[in-house]
């Protein structure tokens, strides 16, 4: 076959894989992802209050129908240090607020003998912003719909460093799912999908540490956090 042909026979298969392909697309049997816009999430208008006040009517998972309340997060919504956790526990969910409890109470400690902070000079938040029932973990879909509600607060925080806390969320917050032991200790670059930063920003780096609730019936992992504690307030420090 001299190469004039082959080059028609080529031409003419094109046209036909396009032909089907379109055929297809029409037929709504595939869908086409060329040229989609990326889609905008619900919230990407809402200042946090107007934030706070949608996730407190949200139903949007199954999780509102054993919740009391609603734990949107709490402390300084400029906040350079932000410390996300999994979802709130029974005392959490019936006072409204995040870390509340005796894991809450030694994470206080923490952040204000530790760091010599103020729990409201930094933010504190949940993946899941309703109690999982029992303290059960998350479910896969309960965290895809709520997670936009956490991803528009770090938008809005803007912070330098985020303390993820405990496995659940430093996979979700770094896209792994390689567990807090190999991952604790160094910083990790945030890998939020989504996620917009401010032109004059950098997108926060995160320190992943270990659950309070896991140093409570771990104790000798205290000295793991406070080296990981020590690194963020250096980070910080040099601004
Ligand atoms: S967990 Fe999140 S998505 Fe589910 S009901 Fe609560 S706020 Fe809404």
């Amino acid at each position: 076959m001299d190469s004039n042909n082959l080059r028609k026979e080529y031409v003419e298969l094109i046209a036909s894989v396009r032909e089907y392909v379109e055929e297809q697309l029409q037929l709504g049997f595939i869908e086409s992802e060329i040229n989609e816009p990326e889609r905008e999430s619900p919230y990407a208008n809402l200042d946090l209050p107007t934030l706070a006040a949608d996730a407190a009517g949200c139903t949007k998972c199954g999780l509102h129908e054993t919740r009391h309340s609603v734990v949107f997060g709490v402390g300084n919504p400029e906040a350079d240090l932000m410390f996300i956790g999994e979802a709130p526990g029974a005392d959490e969910d019936q006072q409204g607020e995040p870390f509340v409890g005796r894991a809450g109470q030694l994470l206080t400690r923490i952040i204000e003998d530790g760091m010599q902070l103020k729990r409201e000079d930094v933010y504190i938040a949940n993946v899941l912003k309703c109690r999982p029932p029992g303290n059960r973990n998350p479910a896969p879909d309960e965290v895809e719909t709520c997670s936009p509600y956490l991803v528009r607060q770090i938008e809005l925080i803007q912070p330098k460093v985020i303390m993820a806390l405990g496995s659940f969320a430093a996979q979700m917050l770094l896209g792994t799912k390689t567990g807090i032991t190999r991952l604790r200790g160094e910083f990790h670059p945030c890998n939020v999908p989504g996620l917009r930063v401010l032109p004059h920003r950098q997108p926060p780096v995160i320190m992943p540490t270990y659950h309070p609730a896991y140093l409570l019936r771990n104790p000798k992992g205290k000295a793991d956090v406070w080296e990981d504690v020590k690194k963020v307030l250096a980070f910080l420090a040099e601004g």
